[in-house]
């Protein structure tokens, strides 16, 4: 049997659900014996790789960078996953949405919400661009599977990977679980 190639990504999200991904334990062994993990925070690789089976992606679309890694996931990967309810449906990250523009959110963050002598600091450059409105995962490219939750328990995570090990692979978008 072919091993799988799998991605996990950290986009707009808290982290919680790779921490949920971490609680499978010695599960996580046994992944191993079938299973490469080409790109994921945990290995620290860089570069996104090609032809990738399965990628988990967390955390919602909040700036360019973002927006560019979904695209290059989806031309590089079978099969999507929105993991945990910042992709599913923008969620926490995305909290600052009815605060209006960037410009607005940072206004209110570092002016309304600062001392008195706050400025919104200069940061073109230095970090990635945010967008004016944070979207979930599926608003940018198209997803294959979901999987809400906030996080969605170890126990989940496990039931959507050893489904797709069977290679029960979605046709349509599908909510998991
Ligand atoms: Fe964190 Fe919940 Fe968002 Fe996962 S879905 S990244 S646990 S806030």
């Amino acid at each position: 049997m072919e091993r799988l190639k799998l991605a996990t990504v950290w986009l707009g999200g808290c982290s919680g659900c790779h921490m949920s991904l971490l609680d499978l334990d010695e599960w996580l062994l046994e992944l191993a014996t079938v299973a490469d993990l080409v790109y994921s925070p945990i290995s620290d690789v860089k570069i996104f790789p090609s032809d990738v089976d399965l990628a988990l992606v967390e955390g919602a679309v909040a700036n360019d960078e973002h927006l560019e890694l979904a695209h290059t996931i989806r031309r590089q990967t079978k099969t999507v996953v929105a993991l945990g309810d910042c992709a599913v449906t923008g969620n926490v990250t995305a909290l600052r949405n009815p605060l209006g523009s960037v410009r607005d959110v940072l206004q209110e963050v570092y002016i309304n919400h600062g001392s008195p002598r706050a400025v919104v600091p200069d940061t073109s450059g230095i970090v990635p661009v945010l967008l004016d409105r944070v979207l979930p995962l599926h608003a940018v490219v198209p997803v294959d599977i979901f999987l809400p939750g906030c996080p969605p328990s170890a126990a989940r995570i496990k039931g959507l990977i050893e489904t797709l090990l069977a290679g029960k692979v979605p046709t349509e978008p599908v909510r998991f679980g």
